[in-house]
């Protein structure tokens, strides 16, 4: 079998049109702020991509920058005012902050209404009780992904690599909902490619280069591949060995290319959730 490749970036160039799109008939400008700080290379490149999407959608969108030295109670300060700014719909603090900075409590602060990472735990308390509101971004793009993939969630055996607070974790909440039989694979699992060769859909989040070979998969299986691992020698590879997973696979996603543009197109989607409950218009 040869996978059919899931287009990410041509799937969230649709999915943001359709986002501007509704913003625009709702006659609104969602308000979208972001938090960097320091200089740290990718986070400067991550940041000025989302607010660049966010500004093409017709969004209000802008950046504040703290010096790499900031104390907490200053980044506290700015969301704090954030918070309260009618403006604003939006916050999203790019991570990871420096090391003088508590991220739990940077991520607490946050107006949950205006939570459009959708990290804050009243945001992932509702998730985690079936009531999702803001939900993570990449989590939030995996679904769009296998709807596209034309996967059939109920009673499919779903297995996700990773449990991070950011992807396993709430995607595993998002899955559940949609009635998939879900299993929780991380770095205690035992014998990981027995686990996931029972994977009908096989989501890669661990940040391990090529961790998944292609005979770890079960023929048909859709891939999802979350990672992003720069080696050494400059090349960006998911998590999946994409080659050989390809031979296996009906479907799966690049790296780069497939669940990246997602998360930043699903950031446009929250962020429109977010500005039409703050109006009651959702
Ligand atoms: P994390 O380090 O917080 O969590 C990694 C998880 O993988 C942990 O739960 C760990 O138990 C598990 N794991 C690690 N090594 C393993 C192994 N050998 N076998 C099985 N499980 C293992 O990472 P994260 O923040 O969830 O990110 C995961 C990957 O996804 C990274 O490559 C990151 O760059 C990428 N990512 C991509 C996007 C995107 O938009 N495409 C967004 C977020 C994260």
């Amino acid at each position: 079998m040869t996978a059919r490749i899931l287009d990410g970036k041509a799937l969230a160039a649709g999915l943001r049109a359709r986002v501007a799109e509704r913003a625009r008939a709702a006659g609104i400008a969602p308000g979208l702020r972001f938090i960097r700080v320091g200089e740290d290379p990718a986070s400067v490149v991550y940041v000025r991509n989302k607010d660049r999407a966010a500004a093409e959608a017709g969004f209000d969108s802008g950046t504040i920058v703290l010096p790499a030295d900031a104390t907490e109670a200053a980044l506290l300060a700015e969301i704090a005012r954030l918070n309260t700014d009618p403006a604003v719909d939006g916050i999203l603090v790019q991570l990871p902050l420096p090391p003088q900075i508590r991220t739990q409590a940077v991520l607490d602060a946050i107006d949950p209404a205006k939570d459009v990472d959708g990290f804050h735990p009243v945001n992932a308390g509702l998730l985690a009780t079936g009531r999702p509101r803001l939900v993570p971004c990449t989590p939030r793009g995996v679904m769009h992904l296998l709807a596209e993939a034309g996967v059939a969630l109920p009673g499919a055996r779903v297995k996700i690599i990773g449990r991070s607070a950011i992807v396993g974790r709430p995607l595993a909440q998002l899955l559940i909902g949609a009635d998939a039989t879900v299993t929780m694979l991380h770095s205690r699992t035992r014998d990981l490619p027995a686990e996931c060769r029972r994977a009908e859909v096989l989501i890669a989040a661990a940040g391990r280069p090529e961790l998944v070979r292609g005979d770890w998969l079960s023929e048909g299986a859709v891939v999802i591949d979350v990672g992003i691992n720069r080696l050494p020698d400059g090349r960006l590879v998911g998590d999946v060995a994409f080659a050989e997973a390809a031979l296996r696979a009906s479907a799966i996603t690049p790296v780069p290319g497939g669940v990246g543009p997602m998360t930043i197109a699903c950031l446009l989607e929250n962020t429109l959730d977010a500005a039409l409950a703050r109006r009651g218009l959702s």
